[in-house]
């Protein structure tokens, strides 16, 4: 459970992880669970197989309290997929723990994705109405079904049938007794990664995981690409044709580690030249700049280095707040017991601050750190937003809410300025944003998502869409 009373956090994502052929499968995915921790704290699990059968361990908790030693151990075979989960309150749990495990025909099937179809629900329904009876309330068990009917003779043309039914974001994993199957939808929206550790290949949502283990980054799975892996080796093959290239934007922004690369490109690099573009689209004369730890501190560091103001920690986060931390009474929080954020008095009180953050979504956090900042005695608070106004719901995966909870599909920025009580408010734009991050932007295979921002989803939006919740 998130500390919803201190802060309105927003649900995050998914992780996956996969390794085919290590004699420590297991363990690796541990440890790469452990690294994209970060993407999901609600449940995690390991499916393993030795070549004819799954060991299976999946739970509510963080990584470290679903395994240890022990259980680990339990895991048999040189191949693994792993997953770690977020996902909104109404779908949270057990049987919605991934990997999912289904029997059908001709064997297991462990499924972990990251993503959300746009589909999903008419799929779920169409299969319903066929005759499929569902054990979860997640998109991934679409998947299940569809293979487990598809009529064609392999599993790969299975699957690639599968695949060519699915619309929106996933980043997937399919384990068979003996097989791994690894696809990236046509758009790329959701990042996934290919590396090798000691002649054995590893997948990941991010690259921070490679480094965990030892891993050697070879390249990001294309769009539209399936890999096959099984103990001959790798082939590959795709099952759709690549479209130009969506991959979130928010990866860049907010959700990935910093320490990871997606497309090559440094993830902390990218928001210290966010934080840059920043500062040449709206400047502003101040004594210090702070960012909102842990996620704009690097886009604080690059509005300071463009704008010669000094970075300074105004802010810090209490890094011991469990997860079931004690909620303190209605009186206590009305006294101002802060329990993830503190403002630094000594480095705020009497100075103009400009108070660099990713994004505003439903602009409560901004509203609660402006006061925190004047409480401690700043004179004058800008807020600086590496990201252009969220307008619009994502439904690729990430809770960005609903369009009546987003504050700037709703209200201009001089009201959102009013309403965080901030002195001033500058967002980025989409193409400073663009830029800075520094894809191959006139590369059609190298464009972002900006849906959220602009409206412009890449792929079509079915009516009854689901917002987050069924998927992750
Ligand atoms: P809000 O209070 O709704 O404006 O939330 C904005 C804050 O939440 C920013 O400080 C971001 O760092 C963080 N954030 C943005 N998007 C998400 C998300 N989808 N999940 C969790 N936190 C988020
Ligand atoms: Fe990412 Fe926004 Fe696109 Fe969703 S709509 S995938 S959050 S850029």
């Amino acid at each position: 459970m998130q500390d919803e009373s201190i802060f309105d956090e927003l649900n995050e994502e998914c992780g996956v992880f996969g390794v085919v052929g290590h004699p420590q499968a297991a363990q690796l995915a541990y440890y790469g669970l452990h690294a994209l921790q970060h993407r999901g704290q609600e449940s995690a699990g390991i499916v393993t197989t030795d070549g004819e059968k799954f060991s299976i361990i999946r739970n509510m908790g963080l990584v470290s309290e679903v395994f240890n030693n022990k259980n680990l151990q339990n895991l048999i075979g040189d191949t693994a997929i792993g997953h770690v989960r977020y996902s909104t309150t109404g779908a949270s749990h057990l049987s919605n723990v991934q990997p999912l495990v289904f029997n059908y025909a001709h064997g297991e099937i462990a499924i972990a994705t990251n993503g959300n179809l746009v589909n999903g629900n008419r799929l779920r329904q169409e299969l319903e109405e066929a005759g499929s009876i569902f054990q979860t309330t997640t998109d991934t068990e679409v998947i299940a079904h569809l293979i487990a009917r598809s009529k064609a003779s392999t599993m790969e043309e299975k699957v690639k049938e599968t695949l060519n039914q699915l619309v929106g974001a996933y980043a997937l994993l399919i384990l068979t007794n003996d097989e791994l199957y690894v696809a990236q939808d046509p758009h790329s929206l959701r990042p996934l990664s290919m590396g090798i550790l000691s002649g054995a290949y590893v997948f990941a949502s991010e690259t921070c995981a490679f480094d965990v283990i030892g891993a050697e980054y070879i390249r990001e799975v294309e769009p539209g690409e399936l890999l096959i892996l099984n103990k001959e080796g790798m082939r590959l093959s795709r099952f759709a044709e690549k479209k130009a290239r969506a991959i979130c934007s928010f990866e860049y922004i907010y959700f990935a580690r910093p320490d990871s690369d997606i497309s090559e490109i440094n993830v902390h690099s990218a928001r210290k030249r966010l934080g840059r573009q920043l500062f040449l689209e709206a400047p502003i004369e101040a004594d210090v700049v702070t960012g909102v730890p842990d996620s704009s501190t690097s886009a604080a560091i690059g509005y300071a280095e463009a704008s010669g103001i000094p970075y300074e920690l105004g802010l810090i986060k209490n890094r011991y707040v469990g997860r079931t931390f004690i909620q303190p009474s209605q009186e206590l929080r009305e006294q101002g017991v802060k329990m993830k954020l503190s403002a630094v008095r000594k480095v705020v009180e009497g100075k103009r601050v400009v108070m660099v953050d990713d994004s505003i979504v439903r602009g409560t956090t901004s509203r609660r750190i402006v006061n925190m900042l004047r409480e401690a005695g700043a004179t004058e608070v800008h807020v600086r937003i590496s990201s252009p106004p969220v307008k619009n719901p994502c439904f690729y995966g990430i809770d960005t809410a609903e369009r009546e909870q987003l504050i700037a599909a709703t209200h201009t920025l001089e009201e959102i300025r009013q309403a965080i009580t901030a002195d001033s408010l500058s967002f980025l734009t989409p193409k400073g944003m663009v830029q800075a991050i520094g894809r191959k932007s006139d590369d059609p295979n190298y464009g972002h998502c900006l849906a959220c921002f602009t409206g412009e989803y890449p792929t079509e939006i079915e009516k009854d869409v689901a917002l987050v919740g069924g998927s992750c």
